[in-house]
């Protein structure tokens, strides 16, 4: 079967023939269906974030089950999933608290699936990794059955796709924030992928203002169509400042879906008192933001980090699932490209451009 195998070294990724071994107890083998090109993935291209090489890139995915292992009950061959770029062991502190997005055991085990081993072998043998346990950019997977979250048959692949990762990071991070009400003012720095979904998450929790932040003019007009009320271009105008007199002291809540120093400090220094601040986006390995600690106590700012959403992957993307056939989330609208898996790099290079909305792998 084909993937797209990231090399050490390789700024590309190539496709290779790779051998599948069948799902082993409480794994399920999955037919690709669609695949979303994400930030994610070229952070690790880029070398900016780790991974063990090789390894099959992808986070961001939907597919149908074609074979199950031992044991396995939750799906059956047929069904039609959204996958989970977390895998939840079930029984570590963090599962066990309801939080299984930061399951312990998942990171632990890495690209390697639950038992420590590999699935994929390459044509010389040697093991190949699978990011988030995924790695999406091929046509099969072998996929904890954790990942797998069945969904109803008028919900498409490529939809599904990006309830993987962007819709459910971008939108979960609003509604499952902390003190978020109606009427509330929020800001959203960086309007990609996840970006407009976390407009769409303040649209769809009433936010009386949404002020969309970015340093191309063609993004934040294409922000507008998901909600933004207010758009600043960063590359001409102060953020903070703008932010300040717009919203008339502050916003209530501001995220960081770009994830840097810089824009870190704006979603701060954006903030009226009481208000909170979340990083979404996910910045260079080692990045440190600097941050004013009297006006973060005396103006009682929150920040925090939201990971997945903030929330059990599975539960949002039941309410995603619901929303947009409900028509209140708009995901087809995002889908900007579309390419198949040999175009990958092709579609990659776009997104660094800066390309409006989401690209996506289909699969035949
Ligand atoms: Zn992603
Ligand atoms: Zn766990």
């Amino acid at each position: 079967m084909k993937a797209a195998v990231m090399r050490s070294g390789a700024s590309q990724l190539q496709i290779e023939d790779l051998k599948q071994e069948n799902p082993r107890p409480g794994e399920v083998l999955i037919r690709t269906g669609a695949a979303g090109l994400c930030a994610s993935d070229i952070h690790i291209i880029h070398g900016t974030a780790q991974l063990p090489l090789p390894c099959v890139l992808g986070h961001e995915g939907a597919g149908t089950v074609e074979a199950i292992g031992e044991g396995v009950r939750n799906v059956k061959p047929g069904d039609r999933c959204v996958l989970s770029f977390v895998s939840n062991c079930g029984h570590c502190r963090m599962c066990r608290s309801g939080h299984p997005h930061l399951c312990d055991v998942n990171a632990l085990s890495g690209a390697k699936q639950f038992d420590g081993t590999t699935r994929l072998v390459d044509q010389s043998g040697g093991e190949v990794f699978q990011m988030s346990k995924l790695g999406v950019f091929s046509e099969y997977q072998v996929v904890p059955a954790q990942a797998c979250y069945p969904m109803p048959d008028d919900v498409p692949m490529e939809v599904a796709a990006l309830i993987g990762c962007s819709v459910t990071t971008g939108v979960g991070s609003v509604i499952n924030a902390p003190k978020v009400k109606p009427g509330m003012t929020v800001v959203v720095i960086g309007a990609g992928g996840v970006g407009i979904n976390a407009i769409q998450g303040a649209r769809l929790m009433n936010a009386s203002q949404i002020i969309a932040v970015d340093i191309a003019e063609h993004k934040l007009e294409f922000a507008t169509r998901f909600g933004a009320t207010d758009i600043i271009d960063s590359t001409t105008t102060s953020p903070e400042e703008a932010i300040l007199e717009l919203t008339n002291g502050g916003a209530d809540l501001a995220l960081d879906t770009f994830g840097s120093i810089e824009t870190t400090q704006q979603a701060i220094g954006s903030l009226r008192k009481n208000g909170v601040a979340i990083v979404v986006g996910l910045a260079a390995l080692g990045d440190k933001a600097n941050i004013d600690l009297v006006d973060i106590v005396r103006m009682q700012k929150t920040l925090t980090g939201a990971y997945y959403g903030l929330a059990s992957p599975h539960e949002t993307f039941r309410t995603m699932i619901d929303l947009y056939l409900k028509g209140d989330l708009l995901i087809d609208e995002i889908i900007e490209r579309r390419y198949n898996l040999e175009e990958i790099n092709e579609g990659f290079e776009a997104l660094e451009r800066g390309e409006n909305g989401r690209g996506v792998i289909v699969f035949d």
